[in-house]
């Protein structure tokens, strides 16, 4: 892309003095100051040119190096011209519009950013996902210091390192190198009296302590977000969030998938062949009575609507369902066996005590 020439945009001579180029630049900046072309994207992008050309020519060094060498001149010297956005130009020349309109378009140096929202990973039971619980967490984050109200410290000066401008340009012969001021840290002003506190940051780690209510219903891998509980915001801007990161720990009794549970309750296998009503236990710690129909087979699945989770969001549940593990008597008494082999004889079966020959016993059951 051709980059247009930067005393063309002014509209200036190219020995024009400081004060004509300053002039030039004012009037234009009144024109397509976004304050005056809301949304207009034309004028933006007039505004951020304008202020690219006057950032340059306004410089005696860059204007120099434009001079000289064009472009690419001020490209290979380590300048980056140009504005990624309108706010940038206002921070860069807070003070000349503040000398052209007699006021400051821009009371900022930087723009507002929210704080870093953090992470805090909890582990709950089933019994607690169920019903919902409340819990005091407490956790480490950056909070503004108290001593000195997060200003950092007493008699705030500009950076005599920087001069305020948070850059140092290091010459190399030709080339300058811009980097962030060592001395500030880029902020551009230094305390004489820096806060011992926090040593100037402003900032410090502390610990908070925070209730937190989890909802019913949830599971591994829900996140909930506490809104301004993370780190403070910079310049103005709203403080980060408290992120928990729920893990639900395995339960002995109940299995959980999705919204539903599983679990496993023993019957006899006459409960089995004659049907019963037993009582289940359920997460919360009721019971209900569950109908087992006759002839139920082993490892059947009875389904109990509306007793398994709570849907998250939502105040319907997931079902339970009740696997029955039927079980065999290892050891029964002479008159239980009696009736056995009573049973045996009705269903025509052939029962051989002789151990020897047990296995057709089996054969005969596969039939
Ligand atoms: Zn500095
Ligand atoms: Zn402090």
């Amino acid at each position: 892309m051709i980059k247009k020439d930067y005393y063309e945009i002014l509209g200036v001579s190219r020995d024009a003095s400081e004060e004509e180029i300053k002039r030039a630049y004012r009037k234009l900046a009144l024109q397509y100051h976004p304050d005056r072309n809301s949304g207009n994207k034309e004028a933006e992008e007039k505004f951020k040119e304008i202020s690219e050309a006057y950032e340059v020519l306004s410089d005696p060094e860059k204007r120099r190096i434009y001079d000289m060498y064009g472009h690419q001149g001020l490209e290979g010297s380590g300048y980056s011209a140009g504005f990624s956005d309108i706010e940038e130009i206002f921070a860069r020349f807070d003070d000349i519009f503040e000398d052209f309109f007699g006021f400051r378009t821009f009371r900022r140096r930087e723009r507002p950013r929210q704080g870093r929202s953090l992470r805090y990973d909890i582990e709950i039971t089933l019994e607690e996902a169920f019903k919902g619980v409340e819990k005091e967490i407490s956790f480490e984050r950056i909070e503004p210091c108290p001593e000195c109200d997060g200003v950092g410290g007493k008699d705030r000066r500009p950076c005599p390192a920087c001069r305020g401008t948070g850059q140092i340009t290091r010459s190399h012969g030709f080339f300058h190198i811009s980097t962030t001021c060592p001395k500030c840290n880029g902020e551009g002003y230094i305390f004489s009296k820096p806060c011992p506190e926090c040593r100037g940051n402003g900032y410090i780690k502390r610990k908070r302590k925070v209730k937190i209510k989890i909802p019913p219903g949830v599971d591994t891998g829900t996140h909930l977000r506490i809104r301004g509980e993370g780190e403070p915001g910079e310049y103005g801007g709203p403080p980060g969030d408290l992120i928990i990161v729920i893990h639900v720990k395995e339960d002995d009794f109940f299995e959980r998938k999705g919204n539903h549970l599983y679990c496993e309750v023993p019957i006899s296998f006459v409960q089995a062949i004659l049907g019963d009503s037993i009582k289940v236990p359920l997460i919360g710690g009721d019971e209900v009575e569950l109908e087992i129909p006759q002839g139920t087979q082993p490892g059947e699945l009875l389904r109990i609507p509306g007793k398994g989770m709570p849907i998250f969001g939502s105040n319907r549940r997931g079902d339970l369902f009740v696997k029955v593990d039927i079980r065999i008597p290892k050891h029964i008494t002479k008159r239980q066996k009696e009736l056995l082999e009573e049973f045996a004889k009705i269903e025509g079966m052939e029962i051989k005590k002789d151990k020897k020959k047990k296995k057709s016993f089996w054969e005969k059951m596969m039939h």
